[in-house]
């Protein structure tokens, strides 16, 4: 079996083990790691390449130089404890030592003891027992001394208090001590039911056996006081077997913990064949697939094997590509060349791990196709040189061509974002301004973090909030595309803009909205000449009082009232007597002047809901409102000959002004029109001047009559 992978990767090693779920089914194991070993020219690539997987702190310990390095590379689980055992150099402890020679050499489970430094350069979590397995490519004890197929080591801590004290010795009487080798004494002690190194010599009862277990010699001493003495001295041959059975249940025990140890190692490996045959077989399914060619590289020779589906990919039949490295040079980009040449100078060398690559490869008709390239190193020769590399190109100038498409929009989308003199914007979902352009900043005089840090709604105007959201309400359950409208902006110094806003909404691929997008451009210099205009339309340049369309305007919509609530009206025709001889004699300004004073005396003397018109000239109309009889109108004449009573005075000319005033009453019964009621009020004017000025007068039937 050709295995693809020249490592076993760490998410890889963490589901084995996670599998296992040590924890529950297996607790006196402390930890299980993965120690790979390292050639002494490799330690800084080692180093850096674990640092690049986010591990910024990475280091190779115990520090100082030696013939061969190993280092844990993964430990599981990779908790607090553990953590300081990440990178250990385990074969610098000389028990480990051993037992990793002799798992390589017998390709079997070794063990080693208790660690035999462990204060200062053995961490925490190995000093217990530890098991060895050696591993290879393509599993556990399959390539037996082909050394560029070692992987490295399985290696799993067990505590042994935890093994023994599963078998409850500690109520004993008697004590059992467990020595990792021939000689019992404390360095080699690994266990004591009585928890530290038995005074021998002095216990009464004492019975030592040695036996060979996992290839490693054991120690077991098994002693009593004298309590325990005295209590059986008689019965000593039943002691004897008493111990001799405890003996042999904490043998079956052991033996059982580690031969199905063993079992279990070997289960990991089998587990980790199987997910590798599944990957292998998943990747030839992968590259059944139309778009892959695959390319098989002698590294030392040169020569490459090229696949049917390589050649036909770019065009080729199977005799036109020779199985030479050359063959993909000549094909490929000379704009690629350089990178592409460095990326797998950099890959065979070992200083990046993975070799994926993007590049142009031109097709037989003459196009560039653009191919992503990936390859994995399959063998190394015995010097450690890399002997056949296989990978893949695969046809990817369709993406490429929707990518580089996508890339440029996004380009233009940016382009036109930035430098646009239009405010433009992306706003969430609750109205928070996600990404706003420098046009946006300037129009509402925010630096970004700060207009970033409100919404929409906090800068609209209280009066266009409510008409904004239930458009983007109708918007978000997408019963409208966009919508557009004008709203008030409140700046940072507060003051107020008008601006013309157009929304629609980006949706993911399912149709669920995303985001917003406004576009936002000032309109205030617009709206402020369009209400200029308006008014003047509407008003008389000269006094400011409505002109004679508003007055029209107004005049009818509360006709329309009057005749449905049953309200009279009334309308005055005031105008300014001899106002020729003011003109005439100081001049048209100070006749203007006047024009101006009168408009300004006749507003004091009426309500909110009256007009004060000017109808042209020296006339001007009033239009009364909520006037229950007539002599309502009288009192608001009589108010503004009182004011008018004063004297005009301006530029040193003083004079008294008169008025004729002629007023008519609209019944909401009758079936007069607005032209009628104007006309009537006119007559009685032109009655009044008749009469000889300076006064007012009510309509009455028969005044159109003075005017014949
Ligand atoms: P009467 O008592 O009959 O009303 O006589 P009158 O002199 O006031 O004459 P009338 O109302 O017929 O004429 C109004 C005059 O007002 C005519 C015109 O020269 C003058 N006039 C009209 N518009 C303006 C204006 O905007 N400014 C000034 N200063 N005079 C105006
Ligand atoms: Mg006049």
């Amino acid at each position: 079996m050709v295995c693809w992978f020249r490592k076993i990767s760490r998410s890889e090693f963490k589901a084995y083990i996670n599998e296992l779920n040590l924890e529950e089914n297996y607790p006196e194991i402390i930890c299980v790691s993965f120690i790979t070993s390292i050639a002494a020219n490799k330690i800084e690539q080692h180093i850096a390449s674990i640092r690049s997987e986010g591990f910024p702190q990475y280091t190779l310990t115990p520090k100082g130089e030696r013939e061969q390095y190993t280092a844990i590379k993964f430990i599981e689980p990779f908790s607090e404890g553990n953590l300081s055992v990440f990178g250990f150099d385990m074969y610098t402890e000389k028990a480990a030592q051993l037992a990793m020679d002799d798992a390589k050499r017998s390709n079997a489970l070794t063990l080693a003891g208790k660690a035999s430094q462990i204060s200062e350069s053995v961490p925490d979590p190995l000093s217990g027992v530890r098991l060895f397995l050696t591993l290879y490519r393509g599993g556990v004890n399959q390539a037996n001394g082909i050394t560029d197929n070692f992987l490295g080591w399985i290696e799993a801590s067990l505590s042994f208090s935890a093994l023994i004290e599963n078998i409850l010795l500690n109520e004993s009487q008697i004590n059992v001590a467990i020595y990792d080798d021939t000689i019992a004494n404390g360095e080699s002690l690994l266990y004591s039911s009585k928890g530290t190194s038995q005074q021998t010599i002095e216990l009464p009862f004492l019975r030592t056996k040695q036996l060979v277990i996992a290839q490693r010699s054991w120690t077991f001493v098994f002693s009593a006081d004298n309590r325990f003495a005295q209590t059986y001295d008689n019965i000593e041959p039943s002691i004897v077997m008493f111990v001799g059975g405890l003996f042999t249940v904490l043998l079956t025990f052991l033996i059982w913990t580690l031969s199905s140890s063993k079992r279990r190692a070997e289960t990991k490996a089998a587990a980790m064949t199987r997910e590798l045959s599944e990957t292998e077989f998943r990747l030839n399914v992968a590259l059944s697939g139309a778009a892959h060619g695959v390319w098989d590289w002698n590294n030392l020779t040169n020569e490459v094997t090229y696949d049917s589906k390589w050649k036909s990919m770019l065009g080729y039949a199977d005799d036109e590509i020779k199985n030479e490295f050359s063959e993909w040079q000549r094909l490929l980009h000379p704009q690629d060349r350089e990178r592409a040449e460095a990326v797998i100078d950099e890959f065979i060398s070992g200083k990046t791990e993975f070799y994926s690559l993007e590049h142009r490869l031109k097709a037989r008709d003459g196009r560039w196709l653009w191919i992503v390239a990936r390859g994995d190193i399959v063998s190394w020769t015995e010097n450690g040189d890399v002997a056949r590399t296989i990978g893949t190109h695969t046809d990817i100038t369709s993406q490429k061509s929707l990518e580089l498409a996508l890339r440029e929009s996004e380009q233009r989308f940016r382009g036109v974002f930035e430098t646009s003199a239009i405010g433009i914007a992306l706003v969430g979902l609750n109205g928070e301004w996600i990404k706003v352009n420098q046009s946006l900043l300037d129009m509402l005089q925010y630096e970004e973090a700060e207009l970033l840090n409100l919404t929409f709604q906090d800068i609209t105007h209280p009066d266009d909030i409510s008409s904004d959201l239930a458009q983007l309400k109708a918007l978000t359950a997408k019963e409208i595309q966009t919508y557009q409208m004008e709203k008030r902006y409140f700046r940072k110094d507060s003051s107020i803009i008008w601006i013309y806003l157009s929304v629609s909404m980006v949706t993911d691929i399912y149709g669920a909205p995303i985001h917003y997008v406004s576009q936002i451009v000032n309109i205030t210099d617009r709206k402020e000449l369009q209400n200029k205009i308006l008014h003047q339309s509407t008003h008389d340049e000269l006094t400011g009082l409505p002109n004679r369309r508003l007055l029209y305007d107004r005049l009818s919509s509360t006709f329309a009232l009057s005749r449905r609530y049953n309200r009279p009206i009334a309308v005055m025709y005031i105008d300014i007597d001899h106002f020729k001889q003011v003109n005439d004699e100081y001049g048209h300004d100070v006749g203007d002047k006047l024009l101006k004073w009168l408009a300004n005396k006749i507003s004091f003397c009426i309500r909110t809901s009256d007009t004060l018109a000017r109808h042209g000239g020296d006339e001007f109309v009033l239009m009364l409102t909520e006037i229950s009889k007539p002599d309502d109108t009288v009192v608001i004449a009589e108010k503004i000959f009182h004011t008018i009573s004063e004297v005009f005075s301006v530029d040193n000319i003083q004079m008294q002004v008169t008025l004729s005033v002629g007023i008519a009453i609209f019944d909401p019964q009758s079936s007069d029109s607005i032209d009628d009621l104007l006309k009537k009020a006119d007559l009685a004017l032109y009655r009044m001047k008749r009469n000889g000025r300076n006064g007012f007068r009510l309509y009455e039937d028969g005044d159109e009559c003075s005017t014949s």
